[in-house]
């Protein structure tokens, strides 16, 4: 039964509109993203909590954090339009022992700096099983990984983005998502964010209008829309299953632009940050004002 003190993390009753951003920089400190995403006219925004590319960072000061928590709120930014994404360096299925824990203790600063800056969600690519165990046995870990992190943290879900499933990297299929959602045991603390670039590259024809329907109706099916956190609305350099990461500026690319007007027109797609992640940052204004002009 919903209690009236106790703020819940799956929102009773949907935002009804559509929040758009890219994911901006955090150059001179995480303070400065709600800053970037303002300046380019965004109702959403994602970001890195520290250097993506490194495993060790500093923590956040007190003043980075109430620094961003003032700029959220003077520019309009609550915790459910913002999408904070994890270091491409964690893979939460790694068959290496070491090299596991690595990933889950960086995973886990990934999780405190996200409850430190009162964010509500962390955006990650589920891992890679690098050709040493099977797919299946990766995602017990990554599902482990998982209930490890929400056993240590509050408040913050866990959001898996599904891959192209380039090299070893899983989460490619709606299957394999569900397959790590079923292993989580607290179920209110994770979720999925669908990347268009992604699903098209991992065999997901979001370009026809049927493709679209089928896509989005196997994802209700086997997941459901009340799990979706976020959405990353990339084109793609690379054509429908050639299971290549490569994005593109909207309508570049081998996507085109119509599934992002449906995607725009679509309810069910209301009150979640659908974030740019597209090659070009000068467009940005551009593409989130073009993404505005969709919505119905
Ligand atoms: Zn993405
Ligand atoms: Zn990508």
């Amino acid at each position: 039964m919903y209690q009236r003190n106790v703020k819940p993390l799956i929102t009773p009753f949907k935002k009804m509109t559509k929040y758009i951003g890219a994911h901006v920089s955090t150059s001179g400190g995480v303070e400065n993203a709600p800053l970037n995403a303002k300046a380019i006219g965004a109702t959403a925004f994602a970001l890195f909590t520290k250097n993506q590319r490194q495993w060790v960072a500093k923590p956040l000061t007190r003043e980075n954090i109430s620094k961003f928590k003032k700029h959220c709120e003077t520019a309009g930014y609550e915790p459910f339009q913002i999408l904070p994404h994890d270091s491409y360096l964690i893979n939460l299925g790694n068959p290496d022992k070491s090299a596991l824990e690595k990933s889950r203790s960086a995973f886990l600063d990934e999780m405190q700096r996200c409850e430190q800056l009162g964010l509500d969600r962390l955006n990650f690519h589920p891992g890679s099983h690098l050709n040493k165990i099977g797919e299946e046995e990766s995602m017990r870990l990554i599902a482990e990984s998982i209930n490890q992190v929400l056993d240590q943290t509050h408040g913050v879900i866990t959001v898996i983005e599904n891959t192209a499933g380039q090299g070893t990297n899983l989460g490619y299929t709606f299957e394999q998502i569900a397959y790590i959602i079923d292993l989580v045991k607290d179920k209110s603390r994770v979720g999925v964010c669908i990347d268009t670039c992604h699903a098209f590259t991992a065999g997901y024809d979001l370009k026809s209008r049927e493709g679209f329907e089928e896509t989005f109706s196997h994802f209700e099916h086997l997941i459901g829309f009340e799990f979706l956190k976020g959405m990353h609305l990339n084109d793609s350099k690379k054509e429908l299953g050639t299971r290549v990461d490569r994005h593109d500026s909207l309508g570049k690319g081998f996507l085109g632009m119509d599934h992002f007007q449906w995607i725009m027109a679509d309810s069910r797609f209301d009150g979640i940050p659908l974030v740019l992640e597209t090659p070009d940052d000068s467009l940005w204004a551009e593409e989130i004002s073009l993404l505005k002009s969709f919505v119905k």
